[in-house]
């Protein structure tokens, strides 16, 4: 079948109606907390250490006034002291500059320490309802697999994706490529045969039908 990227967007809405963030928050801080922990971390390991996190720091102005000391313990399953260290930082800064209120634009964001352009673009999408495509390693590697982008960094494929996919689905479409990375398009031995994308996906029929991975070699991207 030739390539078309409405039956792709469409296949991909009708296998996840109800493709939504995996990460639990409640507001904008808890939002940028949660996807500042998730970098390079589960979703599900990320929610196991939030509702302590947010019960004992339930305010920017809480984590603010937090030691790095103090907050690592209860973020250590998620990664390194750095995480700790730049949410209590970046808590700082959101007090100093922006009056306790996480800001809802992409400059602001990106310069507190550890938020980069994909953690600003998910905290615009989920908490301010601004339309981004936060490309992570799913997003990435989907999409390129597919053939909705055809790029070899993460900012080119965001660029193409905007192109590719109507800006009233971003969010939606950020979230139906995580979702087909998480369930089926692994990036180890990704599961063609099952796909429902098989006969669509310009990697599947480029490779034949089946996309066969190295098993050593690292293929993927870090988000
Ligand atoms: S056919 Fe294979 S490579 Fe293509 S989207 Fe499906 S699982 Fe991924």
């Amino acid at each position: 079948m030739r390539f078309s990227r409405k039956a792709v967007l469409e296949t991909l809405e009708a296998l996840y109606p109800d493709a939504r963030p995996e990460l639990n928050f409640r507001n904008p801080y808890e939002t940028l907390v949660a996807v500042m922990l998730s970098a390079q971390c589960t979703d599900k390991q990320v929610n196991k250490v939030t509702p302590a996190l947010f019960e004992r720091y339930p305010t920017v102005e809480s984590m603010a006034a937090a030691s790095v000391e103090d907050v690592y313990p209860m973020v250590k399953s998620c990664g390194f002291k750095t995480k700790a260290s730049n949410i209590v930082e970046s808590c700082r800064l959101i007090m100093q500059l922006h009056g306790g209120e996480v800001p809802g634009d992409m400059k602001a964001l990106t310069a507190l320490p550890g938020v980069g352009q994909k953690t600003a673009n998910v905290v615009l999408a989920n908490a301010f309802g601004v339309p981004t495509i936060a490309v992570d390693t799913h997003v990435f590697r989907v999409s390129n697999r597919i053939g909705l982008a055809q790029a070899k960094n993460v900012e080119e494929t965001e660029r193409q994706l905007q192109k590719a996919i109507p800006q009233k689905d971003w969010v939606a479409a950020h979230h139906w490529l995580i979702f087909h990375g998480r369930r089926v398009c692994h990036a180890r031995n990704p599961a063609c045969e099952a796909c429902a994308l098989n006969n669509l996906c310009k990697a599947a029929k480029a490779a034949g039908g089946k996309v066969v991975t190295p098993t050593k070699k690292k293929t993927d991207i870090q988000a």
